[in-house]
């Protein structure tokens, strides 16, 4: 598995005590440093200012380029460095997104800051622009599926692609918490109508749950879609150590959906984008384990107990299925 890193995502800091601290990249890559996990690493460039407006709004970058030193949300402040920071987190996902499409090779972007809360003429909850988004641009495939595992919905991924039919939008994250957004009867506009799943759970679900929706909606509607390639938000804070979320993944449940998803994708072309993630072991163990699965090393999982054995979201599930159904052969 390929990794795209820049040393530059370590200096921005958000303000002291904020939970999406450099810690989140640091820690993992200590771990998988201590596996002789950490080759094949690619340094990317930053993202262009054309690049960047593939997803948003130009009033939106310029807002991100000129703001003074300040919070644009409650959570998310902007330093100076900020924007030529996310140029770069930007690049990162365009480098992901490149390699995986052009050399078959599953790929983890370990970026900062995040993106997906931020829209096409908007930012918040630590996003400023839309990495993942900003890479799928770029590639503008036939058909491109990008699964959000976030916890949060990817409020900004929606809003990009709600109208778009050449690329399926797929999120599953804990209802009723941050940006809110996300409801099952979402589902796109106009000719992106039916390429908008949101898959919304109450806190406490976890394993089995997800095996299910894996089951039932998210693999037969990527069958159906036959996307050219994936593209992934992973945050690991739908972790059941996470302090921001109370949704249950283990970190064996995270590295199975990972599986299934590599598995899926058409060569091998599937790139994950860094997301949330604020349980600085779990967000270890899970990311190390993910690039371990391609270095024929066996890393240890300790956080493997999940309380969801018996399916507690099924009635979710099968709700979003009844919303689905219209469009995809669920
Ligand atoms: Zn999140």
């Amino acid at each position: 598995m390929a990794i795209v890193f820049h040393e530059r995502y370590f200096d921005h800091v958000q303000y002291e005590g904020h939970p999406e601290s450099p810690e989140r990249l640091a820690i993992p890559i200590k771990r998988m440093l201590e596996l002789d996990l950490w080759k094949d690493v690619t340094r990317p460039g930053p993202a262009s200012e054309e690049d960047i407006l593939l997803a948003h709004s130009p009033q939106h970058v310029s807002r991100i380029r000129n703001s003074p030193e300040g919070f644009l949300d409650p959570d998310t402040y902007i330093h100076k460095d900020t924007y030529e920071i996310a140029l770069l987190a930007a690049g990162g996902s365009i480098e992901a997104a490149r390699i995986a499409h052009d050399c078959g090779k599953p790929t983890l972007a370990l970026v900062r800051p995040p993106g997906h809360h931020a829209g096409r003429d908007f930012c918040g909850g630590f996003c400023y622009f839309n990495n993942i988004a900003i890479a799928a641009r770029r590639m503008y495939l036939e058909r491109t599926a990008i699964v959000d595992i976030d916890v949060h919905h990817g409020n900004g991924t929606e809003d990009i692609f709600l109208e778009d039919d050449k690329v399926l939008f797929m999120s599953t994250h804990q209802r009723g918490i941050y940006p809110g957004s996300g409801d099952a009867r979402t589902v796109g506009k106009g000719r992106g109508e039916g390429f908008t799943v949101n898959i919304p759970m109450r806190g406490g679900i976890g394993d089995a749950t997800y095996m299910m929706i894996l089951d039932r909606i998210i693999e037969p509607i990527l069958h159906q879609y036959d996307p050219k390639m994936i593209l992934v938000s992973i945050g690991v804070d739908a972790h059941y150590s996470d302090p921001l979320a109370s949704l249950a993944l283990s970190s064996k449940a995270y590295l199975e959906i990972c599986r299934r998803l590599i598995a899926i994708a058409p060569d091998r072309r599937i790139a994950f984008m860094l997301e949330g993630g604020y349980a600085l072991e779990a967000t270890a163990e899970v990311l190390s384990a993910l690039v371990g699965e391609f270095c024929g090393a066996e890393v240890p999982l300790r956080q493997i107990y999940s309380k969801d054995v018996e399916v507690m979201g099924r009635e979710e599930v099968e709700s979003v299925i009844e919303v689905q159904k219209q469009y995809w052969n669920l």
